[in-house]
């Protein structure tokens, strides 16, 4: 930790302060500049008692951490990229993934059309909601069980892989039953009782980010995932609240580099709740491929506008077969498969 002091701090005080970082267990390291003094305080943060309560201190300017809070998230911890196995496919590795399905679960039909015409244009996963978190108690609330049963049947007709929403701590055992990876929403980013449960069924969990979530926020929730013995976590980036009405949310791109530098774990990019529009799914993804990310989750529905929930944002299988044959040179160009 950083210690500031103010300008101008008589030697007492100085003392007090230095005398109270020994106390704490640090080792005070002092920076005489010509205006104040910096403390350098030399010690695990991890073992000790923050010394941020020097903020309190009349003397005291700042005081900064010099470690990040994620630990284990954090690549210094791991310096390769981690890759996540789900049914025999990499997801952080050299192949560029494509998960693709309904925002919801409606129908058999509906669900293993879907599904084979996403594994015909070269998706991987299996996605679609059971349990819907939606904005209005009035809107279709998915199918529960039978959504995750119609799932089951599609894996089992395709071999694709599946990923669905977990929603609450009462389904844990429920949806770890059936699924392949854990979707996170971001409704529940931060819902850290649900990221220890999704954590302790071992599976692959995919952490979406929250409306309203710094990045470092979004790293610590991670953080709980992996501090609770589950390393297989992707993040995913879905669009975050901002002032403009033009999309649902603002697609934040510029995360994938940074969640690449600060993290070893997989970045997944959903641009369908990204921006809530489906003429701007095909260009998002190209982007996002160009900018690294590891993989997509994309909505897709046989009849978008038919749709029990986010008709809007859907593209359709036409419009999905035509965006997997436009992304291949951008996979290539970023030297993926
Ligand atoms: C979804 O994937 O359909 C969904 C509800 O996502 P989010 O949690 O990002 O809103
Ligand atoms: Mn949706």
């Amino acid at each position: 930790m950083i210690v500031v002091l103010k300008p101008k701090v008589s030697r007492k005080q100085e003392t007090e302060v230095l005398k109270e970082i020994r106390r704490l267990g640090y080792k005070p390291h002092v920076i005489r500049g010509v205006e104040r003094i910096v403390i350098g305080a030399i010690g695990d943060e991890r073992t000790h008692q923050s010394l941020e309560v020097l903020t309190t201190w009349p003397q005291v300017e700042q005081v900064m951490p010099v470690q990040k809070r994620f630990k284990l998230v954090n690549r210094e911890a791991h310096p390769d990229n981690s890759v996540i196995t789900v049914r025999g496919n990499l997801i952080g590795g050299k192949k560029f993934q494509v998960m693709a399905g309904p925002c919801s679960v409606e129908s058999e039909t509906q669900l293993l059309t879907t599904a084979e015409a996403v594994q015909k244009a070269g998706a991987t996963i299996l996605r679609g909601g059971a349990f819907k978190p939606r904005t209005s108690p009035y809107e279709f609330q998915g199918l529960g069980e039978k959504g995750l049963k119609l799932l089951a049947k599609a894996r089992r007709a395709t071999g694709l892989a599946i990923i669905t929403e977990l929603l609450s701590e009462a389904h844990v055992d429920l949806v770890a039953e059936y699924t392949d990876i854990i979707q996170i929403g971001a409704r529940n980013a931060q819902n850290f009782q649900l990221l220890i449960a999704a954590a302790r069924t071992g599976k692959p969990i995919l952490l979406k980010r929250g409306l309203s979530m710094k990045v470092e926020e979004w790293l610590l929730a991670g953080e709980y995932v992996l501090a609770n013995g589950n390393s297989n976590l992707m993040f995913c980036e879905r669009g975050i609240r901002t002032f403009e009405t033009y999309t649902r949310n603002t697609l934040d791109l510029s995360t994938i580099p940074i969640v690449k530098k600060e993290s070893h774990l997989p970045i997944v990019i959903d641009p369908s709740q990204g921006c809530g529009r489906a003429d701007l799914v095909i260009a998002s993804c190209k982007g996002a491929v160009a900018m690294g990310a590891d993989a997509l989750l994309i909505e897709v529905h046989p009849h978008p506008a038919e749709a029990w929930s986010d008709g809007a944002q859907q593209v359709s299988l036409g419009q999905f077969a035509q965006l997997m044959e436009e992304l291949k040179p951008f996979i290539a160009a970023a030297g993926r498969e």
